[in-house]
């Protein structure tokens, strides 16, 4: 079975954006992979962030995998912190990691330009990146298409690194696409992110969820109830396709077109598919959150399964590079 890893931020609370552009599909690969998760709080620390905050975060996220559907029964989740050797082969891969490369990576570009001193670690997150997929010598990688360009210079890396040390120990990893390949946020216009606060959270109360839908952006021609409007350039309607009936799909489009409802009507019915597929995972959260020790034995047993794996990848590296064995 070819082996799946792929990562999320600790960003609190797990929103639609992440469960439909990713988490989703991470369910779906259950049954064909191998698959490893993780929760990468050492990704997180290249940002500004509240270091009080991190580990709460961090908890909280993987509550919302779990509740999610990721069964730790078939997947391994856990913490990027708690297997060190991320970090180790993070820093054995910048020795053949090209400046260039990290320097021109959109990402990067985009992060520093906002940043007044520009820290090194911003730099070399791909590096960390092609880490976390090397190290398990995973083959597939469900990503977005935002992160195509640092899977690219993963397998670059990789390249490298097998040629420069004469073995093929690591894998050139490739994409598995999602099919939500970007989800809008509230706003109408960027990609949904905690950051840029257009989000809602798939456990959000079904008042909350209300509260952020109807004031969300919508085609801006449908300035009164009686313009007709345009549902392919709507995020709205995007959202009815992930959580409507084809039916209802039909139904919006067509009222929509024919100015047949207003726009609040439209969202009340989102707002209701949305908060009853919903429902299942905020119960699940619920009986997370009152036993966190259930949590924290999921991260601990998939921390303690990757860090066996991790530290057999390492002793290869190590060795290929020449470092001097350790003694018992
Ligand atoms: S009716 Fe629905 S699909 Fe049409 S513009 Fe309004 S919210 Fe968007």
């Amino acid at each position: 079975m070819q082996r799946v890893f792929s990562g999320i931020q600790p960003s609190g609370e797990l929103h639609i954006g992440n469960y439909l552009g990713a988490v989703r599909n991470w369910v779906a690969l259950h049954s064909e992979y191998e698959c490893i998760f993780c929760v990468v709080d050492l990704h997180a620390i290249t940002q500004p962030y509240e270091p009080k905050e991190l580990a709460p975060r961090t908890l909280e996220m993987a509550v919302g995998l779990l509740a999610a559907g990721l069964d730790p029964e078939r997947c391994t989740l856990f913490v990027q912190s708690h297997v060190p050797e991320h970090a180790e082969l993070a820093w054995a891969l910048s020795t053949v990691a090209p400046l260039g490369d990290l320097e021109r990576m959109t990402q990067f570009k985009d992060k520093a330009a906002r940043e007044e001193t520009v820290p090194a670690a911003l730099l070399n997150y791909p590096v960390l990146q092609a880490a976390d997929i090397l190290l398990y010598l995973a083959e597939k990688v469900p990503v977005g298409e935002d992160q195509l360009q640092h899977l690219e210079l993963a397998r670059e890396i990789a390249r490298r690194w097998n040629a420069r040390f004469g073995t093929a120990l690591f894998p050139e990893p490739q994409p598995v696409l999602s099919k939500a390949r970007r989800i809008v946020g509230l706003d109408g216009n960027a990609k949904m992110s905690k950051s840029l606060g257009n989000t809602i959270g798939v456990l959000e109360s079904p008042e909350a969820i209300w509260e952020k839908l109807r004031p969300a952006m919508t085609d801006p021609a449908r300035k009164t109830r009686r313009d007709p409007g345009t549902p392919e350039i709507c995020n709205i309607y995007a959202l009815h396709q992930h959580f409507s009936t084809p039916d209802e799909v039909e139904h919006v489009a067509q009222m929509c077109r024919t100015a047949g409802w207003g726009c609040l009507d439209c969202k009340r019915l989102l707002a209701d598919n949305m908060i009853a597929a919903l429902a299942p995972m905020r119960e699940r959260a619920a009986d997370l959150k009152a036993h966190p020790e259930r949590v924290r034995g999921v991260l601990g047993r998939g921390a303690e399964h990757c860090r066996r794996l991790a530290g057999a990848t390492m002793a290869r590296v190590r060795e290929a590079m020449g470092l001097a064995p350790r003694s018992a």
